[in-house]
């Protein structure tokens, strides 16, 4: 039997993306030039069927990064002069933060254990906050922030800007777009792809933002700052020679989950992972890591083990299954499984079935 990955990323391939690696050879897509015609045309389409999955407002750009933690840099370097917010319930919330401090800025962050979530309705914003950076998914603890609290802060803070890190939620978490600045995903993750580029979403307020920063002489960054990316994606283009093929591929799986249809994923998703917490509710010896269900993660799911779960990792592995444990400090105490849209409800109840013994 085949191997399956249910590991948070890089995990198991969108259905068909081995015949799309043959297809992209076939086509000569990687010896052919990055500005002629034929490349510019696979960039449009796949901007053009991002949009469409994701409900992006037309008048958003989409860039093409290297990874996500590169779009933290870039989000930080070109809408913060100083001040960023930050909401930090783990490692990658954390890693947005730390970020902010290393580029020179002066964040403030408030800081809640690994596994709960956050007061929104209480938490105030100091006034002269210019963004305030979300982690709607945070892998680390699968915490899970509703799109809804995230859009009130638009709302409540008009002001400021709103930047969300939905590396291993999208495309299945629902945002409204119009509701926040940027948003930002590496493609290893709930697009089933192999790693190496990330997609950010980038509102006309941020790109405002940017050229007025470099206008007061502040540095935005070098290639990759707004201004430059704005004007070669004009064009369908990056500055450098972009991941050609990892485009060719995103455009190819975009189609195929809009020939699928995002309600129907997001359904898929959202009774997989009822499948999965209600199998570990039941189940002795286990027991889901966040208490909250509401803020449950459906993509990613992290369950606390009483005995040691590098064991289980092990011998799941020996079985052709792929899970994650725990992060650092939890490394024994829990098992972390993803579900993705690449992930079938047969694939689930193949790992539910080799779980069931223990
Ligand atoms: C994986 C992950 C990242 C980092 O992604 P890279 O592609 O490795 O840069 C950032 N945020 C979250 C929530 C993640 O899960």
């Amino acid at each position: 039997m085949k191997n399956i990955y249910f590991t948070l990323g890089p995990s198991k391939l969108f259905s068909g993306v081995d015949k799309d690696i043959n297809q992209a050879l076939k086509e000569e897509i990687a010896s052919s030039f990055h500005r002629s015609p034929k490349i510019q045309n696979i960039f449009k389409e796949t901007i053009e069927g991002l949009k469409q999955l994701l409900n992006i407002p037309s008048d958003y750009q989409i860039f093409f990064l290297s990874s996500a933690t590169e779009c933290m840099e870039r989000i930080l370097q070109n809408c913060v002069k100083e001040n960023s917010f930050h909401f930090v319930n783990g490692a990658f919330s954390d890693r947005f933060y730390q970020t902010a401090k290393e580029l020179g800025k002066t964040p403030k962050c408030i800081e809640v254990e690994p596994g709960s979530s956050f007061d929104f309705k209480n938490i105030k914003i100091p006034a002269k906050t210019e963004l305030v950076c979300f982690t709607q998914n945070e892998t680390s603890s699968g915490v899970a922030i509703d799109p809804k609290d995230i859009g009130q802060f638009k709302k409540r803070y008009p002001s400021m800007l709103t930047a969300v890190d939905i590396v291993s939620s999208a495309p299945v978490v629902d945002l409204d777009y119009s509701l926040l600045d940027l948003a930002f995903f590496s493609i290893q993750k709930g697009f089933g792809l192999p790693a190496g580029m990330a997609v950010l979403i980038v509102s006309p307020a941020a790109i405002t933002k940017a050229k007025k920063l470099e206008s007061q002489g502040l540095s935005i960054g070098s290639y990759h700052n707004f201004i430059n990316l704005e004007e070669y994606s004009q064009v369908y283009q990056t500055i450098e020679t972009p991941n050609v093929l990892a485009i060719y591929l995103l455009n190819k799986v975009v189609k195929k989950m809009l020939a699928i249809g995002i309600e129907k994923i997001r359904a898929q998703t959202l009774e997989k992972a009822k499948t999965i917490y209600d199998f570990f509710e039941q189940k002795k010896g286990f027991k889901s890591f966040v208490r909250d269900k509401n803020s449950r993660s459906q993509t990613i799911i992290i369950i606390e083990t009483e005995g040691n779960s590098l064991e289980i990792v092990d011998q799941l592995r020996e079985q052709g299954i792929f899970i994650n444990s725990g992060y650092k400090e939890f490394k024994q105490h829990q098992i972390r499984i993803a579900n993705f849209p690449a992930h079938s409800l047969a694939n689930v109840k193949r790992l539910l079935k080799n779980l069931s013994s223990y």
